[in-house]
C-alpha cells in the first residue's frame, strides 16, 4: 500500500504550499479533465518509483472543544491516527511559537512516526534556523522551502525511507482485485454481502483499525477474485461506519491497491461533493471503474430521472469509460451485469495492444481526420505503441506533436477505445516528438 504522509501544523506555516508541491507530479495527468472535482486535502505523489499519498489536515486547533474548529481537530486526529508518517510543519521565519509546542506535545502522545519540518528557510543557514526547534523533542528538524522547492525531495526521501515499494500489481496479480468504495451508508457492505452470498461467512472479526480494509478472496464461474471491502470495522458481525469514522485514507489506498473499482452511489440521496472527490481519485489513479447506483428500489420515475441527470452533470468525466448499473443491493436486483462489467473492465485495463494494430488504427484515424495545422506545418503522427497498462497508456510518435490540440487527443482516445474495446478503463494517450 502507498504510505500516507499527513501534514500537520498551525495555520500559515505553508502546509498547502507543500501539499501542492508534493502532489504536483500527478496534476498534469488530470489537469485537463472537464468537470473533475479535486479534493484539495488529499493528493497523490511520486518520488522516483515510490508513490505516496499526501493528506493536508488544514489546521490543528488542539484547544478548541466544540464547533467547526473542533470538528476539524477531530478529523485531523483521525488523519494522524491513520498516518504512516506525520510531517509536522513549523515556520522558520516566525520561529518557535507556543502553538507549535502544544501541537508537538499532542503529537508526541500519539506515538506516530514524526518528522519535524522547518519551512520557509530559503536563503537561510539551515543549522541556525533549525536550532531552536530541537526543544520540541521531535528529533533533528528538516529545513525546507516549500515555496522554492529547496530540500523537498530529501524530505520525501527521508519520509519514505522505511517503506518498501508497493509492487506493481499488473505484473503479479493476474485476477481482478475489486475495491468497493463510496461514502458512508451508500450500501457498500450490503453490496459486498450480496456479491458474496454464502461465502460471506469468512472471518469477520478481523482485528484492525478504522483504516484497514478487509480482503476477501472468492471464486465465481471458474474465475478467481479478490474483494477489497472498505466498509468499516466489524465487531460481532456488525458494521460500524459513521460519517465521522469514514476513512478517506483507507478508501484511497483501496483504490490504489485494486485493479477495478466499484464506486457505489446512493440513488436515494444527492450526488455529493464527497462522491465527486472519490470519483476524481479513481480517475487520477487511473483505475478501471464500474459505477453502481444503489437503492434503485422504490423510486418514482421522476426521482430516477433526477439522479441520472445529476450523475451526468457531476460525474461526466467518468461516463465516457465507466459502465453504469442501477441496482438494489438490498433486494438483489440489477446485480446480474456487475461481475461481467468487472471482468470487462479488468480485461480492458490489462489489455495487450500490439504495435502494428495500434499503428494501423492510428493511421486510419489520421486519414479520416487530420490533426489541424499548427502554424506553418501540420503535426505528423507516425506510429503508436503501448507504454503501460492499468490504465492502458498509448504513446504516439511523430513530429510537431506538442501542437496537437486536446480535442484531437480526445478524438484519438475515443477511437482507440472503440477499436480495442477498452470499455471500463481510463485510457491515456501521450505524444512523443522525435523518435
Ligand atoms: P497553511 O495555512 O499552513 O496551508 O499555509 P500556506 O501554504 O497557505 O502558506 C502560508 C503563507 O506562507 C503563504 O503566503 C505562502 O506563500 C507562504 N509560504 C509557504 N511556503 C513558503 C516558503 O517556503 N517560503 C516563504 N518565504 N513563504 C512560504
Ligand atoms: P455502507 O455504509 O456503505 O456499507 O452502507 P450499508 O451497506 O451499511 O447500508 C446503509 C443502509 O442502507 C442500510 O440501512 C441498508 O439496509 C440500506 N441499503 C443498502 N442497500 C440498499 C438498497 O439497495 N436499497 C435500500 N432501500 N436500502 C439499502
Amino acid at each position: 500500500m502507498k504510505p500516507a504522509l499527513v501534514l500537520v501544523g498551525r495555520p500559515n506555516v505553508g502546509k498547502s504550499t507543500l501539499f501542492n508541491r508534493l502532489t504536483r507530479s500527478r496534476d498534469a495527468i488530470v489537469a485537463d479533465i472537464p468537470g473533475l472535482t479535486r479534493d484539495r486535502h488529499y493528493g497523490q505523489g511520486r518520488l522516483g518509483d515510490k508513490p505516496y499519498l499526501v493528506v493536508d489536515t488544514g489546521g490543528f486547533e488542539p484547544m478548541v472543544t466544540e464547533g467547526i474548529l473542533h470538528k476539524m481537530a477531530e478529523q485531523t486526529r483521525q488523519a494522524i491516527d491513520e498516518a504512516d508518517m506525520v510531517l509536522f510543519i513549523v515556520d522558520g521565519r516566525t520561529g518557535l511559537t507556543p502553538h507549535d509546542k502544544i501541537i508537538a506535545g499532542q503529537l508526541r502522545k500519539t506515538g506516530r512516526k514524526i518528522i519535524l519540518v522547518v519551512n520557509k528557510t530559503e536563503g537561510m543557514t539551515s543549522s541556525a534556523v533549525t536550532a531552536e526547534f530541537h526543544e520540541l523533542g521531535l528529533g533533528d528538524p528538516c529545513a525546507i522551502s516549500a515555496a522554492h522547492g529547496d530540500n523537498v525531495n530529501d524530505l520525501v526521501e527521508l519520509a519514505l525511507a522505511n517503506f518498501t515499494l508497493p509492487h506493481e500489481n499488473e505484473e503479479i496479480e493476474n485476477h481482478p482485485k475489486i475495491a468497493i468504495v463510496g461514502r458512508p451508508n451508500v450500501g457498500k457492505s450490503t453490496l459486498v454481502n450480496t456479491l458474496l452470498g454464502e461465502e460471506r461467512v469468512i472471518a469477520f472479526d478481523q482485528p484492525g483499525t478504522t483504516r484497514d480494509s478487509i480482503y476477501i478472496d472468492f471464486d465465481r464461474n471458474g474465475r478467481h477474485y479478490t474483494l477489497i471491502d472498505t466498509a468499516g470495522l466489524r465487531r460481532q458481525g456488525k458494521v460500524i461506519e459513521t460519517a465521522e469514522k469514514f476513512s478517506v485514507i483507507k478508501t484511497l489506498q483501496a483504490i490504489e491497491d485494486a485493479n477495478v473499482v466499484v464506486l457505489v452511489l446512493d440513488a436515494k440521496n444527492e450526488i455529493s461533493d464527497q462522491d465527486a472527490h472519490i470519483a476524481g481519485f479513481i480517475l487520477e489513479a487511473g483505475r478501471a471503474l464500474v459505477l453502481a447506483v444503489n437503492k434503485w428500489d422504490g423510486l418514482e420515475d421522476y426521482q430516477r430521472d433526477t439522479i441520472k441527470s445529476a450523475i451526468a452533470r457531476k460525474l461526466s468525466f467518468l461516463l465516457n469509460f465507466a459502465k453504469v448499473h442501477y441496482i438494489s443491493a438490498l433486494y438483489g436486483t440489477g446485480m446480474k451485469g456487475i461481475l461481467p462489467s468487472i471482468n470487462a473492465a479488468y480485461a480492458a485495463a490489462m489489455a495487450r495492444l500490439p504495435t502494428p494494430k495500434l499503428t494501423r488504427a492510428l493511421l486510419a484515424a489520421v486519414e479520416k481526420q487530420q490533426p489541424p495545422r499548427a502554424g506553418v506545418s501540420r503535426p505528423k503522427l507516425r506510429y503508436a505503441h503501448q507504454g503501460g497498462s492499468n490504465p492502458p497508456l498509448i504513446i504516439i510518435h511523430g513530429n510537431g506533436l506538442d501542437r496537437v490540440p486536446q480535442t484531437y487527443q480526445r478524438y484519438l482516445e475515443n477511437m482507440f477505445r472503440e477499436s480495442f474495446q477498452l470499455e471500463g478503463t481510463p485510457l491515456r494517450v501521450e505524444f512523443r516528438t522525435g523518435s
